[in-house]
C-alpha cells in the first residue's frame, strides 16, 4: 500500500514536470551509446534546481572499475545511452531557496547516491546503500525526478538534492580525493563494520584502485596490513603505499606461508578462486567481498564450517558514512594515488583499466569538456 502510495506520488511528480515543462538543461558529458562502442561526447539533460537541489560545476572524476563493467554491460543492466562516472568532485554554482548546508562557491562532492526513500528502516539509519524502497544510482539508474536514466560524472555538471551532496575538506587536494567517493567509502565501510585496528591482521586482495584505498586505510586505522597481488611489479609499491607484508599470489610458496588474517577484503574485479584466502581466516574471521565480478566464486563448505569463517559482502556505505570517510581522510592525510587525465584520453583509460594498468586510479579533468 505504502509503496503504491509513493509510486503515485512520484507519477503525479513526473506529470508536474512535463506539465510545467520543467526546466531542463542541456550540458555535455562523455558517455557511449552501445557496450562495443568507444566513449564519445553527448549532449544529455540536467534539471534546473529545485527549492532542495544544489547544482556543482564537475571538476574532477574518478574512473572506478564499475564505470568499466557497466559501460561494457558486464553485470546485464546497462541502459543506453550510458555516462559513467560516479566520484564526482567540484563547486557548487547555484542553490535552491530551501539549501541550507551549501552555498555557492563552496566545495562539493556527490558518490553513488544521489536519492533514496528516505523513510525505511535503513534510509532511517543512514545505510541508503541497503534502501528498501531502491536507492537512486547517480548513473545507469531510472531518474524519478526528470524520467528516462541518470547521468554520471562525466559530464560538465550535475544537480542532485543537498542530502545527498558531501562536503569537502579544504585541506584535500581535490583531484586525488575524487576516488574517497567510491573507493574510499568502499573499503573504509567494512574496515570499520569488521573492527580493523590495533592488533587486526588484515589482508587486502588486488592491488587496484580499491585495494590501494583500502592499504592507506586500513593503516591509518592501526592495523597490520597484508597485500595479496597478481603483480609482482606492484610489490615495491604495495610497500610504499603502507602495507607491512606483500604477497605475490600466483607463488604457492609465498601463500603457503601466511599467517593467520582477522579479516580480509577483497577487491578482486575478475573470477579467482577465494577457497585459498578463507584458510587464511582465524577463527571467527571474516573474507569480505567488495568486488564485484561477473562470475559466481564457488566456496568450499569446509573451508567455512572449520573456523566459524564468515564469507560477506559490503556495498559502498551511506551518506553520513560517505561524510566521515572524507573527513578521516582530510585528518589523515590521505588522497587516492592517481594519473590525471583529460576526456580524450577516457577510452585509453578504459582499456588501461581493463588490463589491471593503472597506479592506482584514473581521475578525469572534466573542465575542458565545456570548452
Ligand atoms: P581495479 O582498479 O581494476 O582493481 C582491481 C584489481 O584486482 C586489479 O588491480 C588486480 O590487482 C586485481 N585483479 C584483476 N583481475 C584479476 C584476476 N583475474 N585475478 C586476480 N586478481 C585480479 O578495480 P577497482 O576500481 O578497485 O574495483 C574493484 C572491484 O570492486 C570491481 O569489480 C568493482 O566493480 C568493485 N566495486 C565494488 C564496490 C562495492 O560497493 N562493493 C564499489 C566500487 C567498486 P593485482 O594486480 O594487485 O592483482
Ligand atoms: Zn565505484
Ligand atoms: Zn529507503
Amino acid at each position: 500500500m505504502e509503496r503504491t502510495t509513493a509510486i503515485t506520488k512520484q507519477t503525479t511528480q513526473e506529470e508536474k514536470i512535463t506539465r510545467n515543462n520543467m526546466n531542463i538543461t542541456n550540458i555535455k558529458a562523455y558517455g557511449t551509446e552501445a557496450a562495443d562502442a568507444p566513449l564519445k561526447t553527448l549532449n544529455i539533460r540536467r534539471r534546473n534546481i529545485t527549492p532542495h537541489d544544489v547544482e556543482i560545476e564537475i571538476l574532477y572524476c574518478g574512473i572506478c572499475h564499475s564505470d568499466l563493467h557497466v559501460v561494457r554491460n558486464e553485470w546485464n543492466g546497462t541502459t543506453y545511452p550510458v555516462v559513467p562516472g560516479h566520484e564526482i568532485v567540484g563547486k557548487v554554482t547555484r542553490v535552491g531557496d530551501h539549501v541550507t548546508k551549501f552555498q555557492a562557491g563552496d566545495l562539493a562532492a556527490v558518490g553513488c547516491i544521489v536519492d533514496s526513500c528516505r523513510s525505511c528502516e535503513y534510509c532511517k539509519e543512514g545505510e541508503e546503500q541497503f534502501c528498501e524502497n531502491g536507492w537512486t544510482v547517480v548513473f545507469n539508474s531510472p531518474d524519478k525526478i526528470l524520467g528516462g536514466q541518470t547521468y554520471g560524472g562525466f559530464s560538465e555538471s550535475i544537480v542532485v538534492d543537498e542530502n545527498y551532496v558531501l562536503h569537502v575538506p579544504e585541506k584535500l587536494d581535490l583531484a586525488s580525493a575524487a576516488p574517497i567517493l567510491c573507493a574510499g567509502i568502499t573499503v573504509y565501510s567494512p574496515l570499520k563494520h569488521w573492527k580493523a585496528g590495533p592488533g587486526k591482521k588484515v589482508g587486502i586482495i588486488g592491488l587496484g584502485g580499491l585495494g590501494h584505498m583500502a592499504i592507506k586505510i586500513a593503516k591509518a586505522m592501526g592495523s597490520h596490513v597484508v597485500v595479496f597481488t597478481t603483480s609482482q611489479s606492484k610489490a615495491d609499491d604495495a610497500k610504499r603505499l603502507g602495507a607491512d607484508e606483500v604477497v605475490l599470489s600466483k607463488d604457492a610458496e609465498q601463500m603457503k606461508q601466511q599467517s593467520k588474517l582477522d579479516i580480509i577484503l577483497d577487491t578482486v574485479s575478475a573470477k579467482h578462486d577465494v577457497n585459498d584466502y578463507l584458510k587464511m581466516l582465524k577463527v571467527d574471521g571474516a573474507l569480505v567481498l567488495v568486488g564485484l565480478p561477473v562470475d559466481q566464486l564457488p566456496v568450499g563448505a569446509f573451508n567455512l564450517v572449520n573456523g566459524r569463517k564468515s564469507f560477506a559482502g559490503s556495498n559502498i556505505g551511506g551518506i553520513a558514512e560517505t561524510q566521515e570517510v572524507l573527513d578521516f581522510c582530510a585528518e589523515h592525510n590521505i588522497t587516492a594515488d592517481i594519473e590525471l587525465i583529460n576526456v580524450q584520453q577516457i577510452n585509453e583509460a578504459f582499456d588501461r583499466l581493463e588490463k589491471g594498468d593503472v597506479k592506482y586510479r584514473f581521475v578525469i579533468d572534466m573542465v575542458p569538456l565545456k570548452n
